[in-house]
């Protein structure tokens, strides 16, 4: 398994628990942070409960309602928004979680796989190979260890955004507990969310332009001007840019290799459900790996397994994204969730909800 983020940790996991021989094998040093809304949608909690890894999410806070606003215009809608965990702490314990499962895992570790399916590895200089039967690629948006497979390119959309973030210090940010704060701006949006610990997360999805024209700390500091309380640690915080965020694979598997998580594709942070789907298909992955050992030739049962745990969602998740472009649009929503809320939370309420039956491959959407 290449990736320990939600996607390659809950895959290797379910590989473990499944009967195989696993090993897990990841670029950085944990913990570590990265860009991220850090919003783990119901369905994520619901992915790890069927996995038996409620435990990876103690002290999370729970959110319950997501103050979104344009312009002057805010509104507030109640909803189950799922919890919120840095991902220091969340990678770090899922990685926890499969090294007491069975599996070895490798951190400081970076891959590539060759096209005889032969994997790379590179740990502080020393290198080595290894001929795994199966492999699953969860290695994230700026995944590159299938650079060499010339039929598993990346197809990045020409409107696509770059994803922008930082963890700002307690209190920096003014924010109801369990409030998830969402703001719209020509250019984009940005979230902001508290922390187990009481830090702020803060993750935006930026165009290109307004990115180079304002730089990371000016296009936060307008985006955020009603709800930061003190300028400077906006200016002094260390902003982390990603790659073009709107993409997807040219195709999801070959013989011997599984593509989960991000490195399949990704559509827009706006509804939170990144890491639920990484869970969810990588928990997928995991357990078609441990059957391709026996039965190497299912691999070709994957693409459509994976669309039908993710297409549907990732579908709303693209249009919520592309209707946010349009001002118009997105004040009119705004008025109408102001003047009936109940029906704004109505139309809220299945966006990263559980499916209905297993997590393990045939759940269909609410
Ligand atoms: C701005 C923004 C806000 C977001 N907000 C949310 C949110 O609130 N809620 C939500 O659910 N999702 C959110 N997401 C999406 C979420 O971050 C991703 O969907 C999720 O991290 C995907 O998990 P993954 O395991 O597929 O990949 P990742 O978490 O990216 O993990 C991939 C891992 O692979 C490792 N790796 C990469 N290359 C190699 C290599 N060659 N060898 C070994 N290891 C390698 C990396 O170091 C990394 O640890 C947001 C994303 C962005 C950009």
């Amino acid at each position: 398994m290449i990736g320990a983020g939600p996607a390659g940790c809950l895959a290797a996991i379910a590989a473990a628990k499944a009967g195989a021989r696993v090993t897990l094998l990841e670029r950085a040093s944990f913990p570590r942070e990265k860009v991220c809304g850090c919003c783990i949608a119901p369905r994520g909690v619901a992915v790890l409960g069927d996995a038996g890894l409620d435990h990876v999410l103690h002290g999370a806070p729970r959110l319950g309602s997501v103050r979104l606003s344009s312009g002057r215009s805010s509104v507030r809608i109640d909803r189950d928004s799922g919890v919120a965990l840095s991902r220091g702490a969340f990678d770090a314990r899922l990685s926890r979680a499969a090294t007491e499962s069975g599996v070895d895992v490798l951190h400081g570790t970076s891959v590539t796989v060759g096209i005889d399916g032969a994997v790379q590895a590179n740990s502080d200089g020393a290198e080595w190979t290894m001929q795994p039967s199966v492999c699953v690629v969860a290695d994230g948006l700026s995944g590159r260890s299938l650079d060499a497979h010339p039929g598993v390119r990346w197809r990045v959309a020409p409107s696509s955004r770059i994803g922008l973030g930082a963890i700002l210090p307690p209190g920096s940010i003014d924010l109801c507990r369990g409030e998830v704060l969402m703001r719209v701006e020509p250019g984009g949006y940005v979230g902001a969310v508290e922390l187990e610990d009481g830090r702020v997360d803060v993750a935006a999805a930026v165009d290109h332009d307004v990115l180079r024209h304002e730089g990371p700390a000016g296009v936060m500091a307008r985006w955020l001007r009603d709800a930061v309380r003190d300028r400077h640690t906006i200016d002094t915080a260390r902003w982390t840019g990603t790659p073009w965020l709107t993409r997807r694979r040219t195709t999801l598997a070959v013989p011997g290799i599984l593509v989960a998580g991000d490195a399949a594709g990704y559509v827009e942070p706006f509804t939170g459900e990144g890491m639920s789907w990484a869970l969810a298909s990588g928990h997928a992955a995991g357990l078609m790996a441990a059957r391709m050992v026996h039965e190497p030739s299912c691999w070709r049962e994957w693409p459509a397994q994976w669309a039908n745990l993710l297409g549907r969602d990732r579908w709303r998740c693209g249009l919520i994204a592309n209707l946010l472009r349009s001002p118009r649009t997105v004040h009119a929503g705004l008025a109408i969730a102001r003047r009936w809320p109940t029906l704004a939370a109505q139309l809220a309420r299945p966006i990263g909800q559980p499916h209905r039956t297993s997590t393990a491959g045939h759940g269909v959407a609410p």
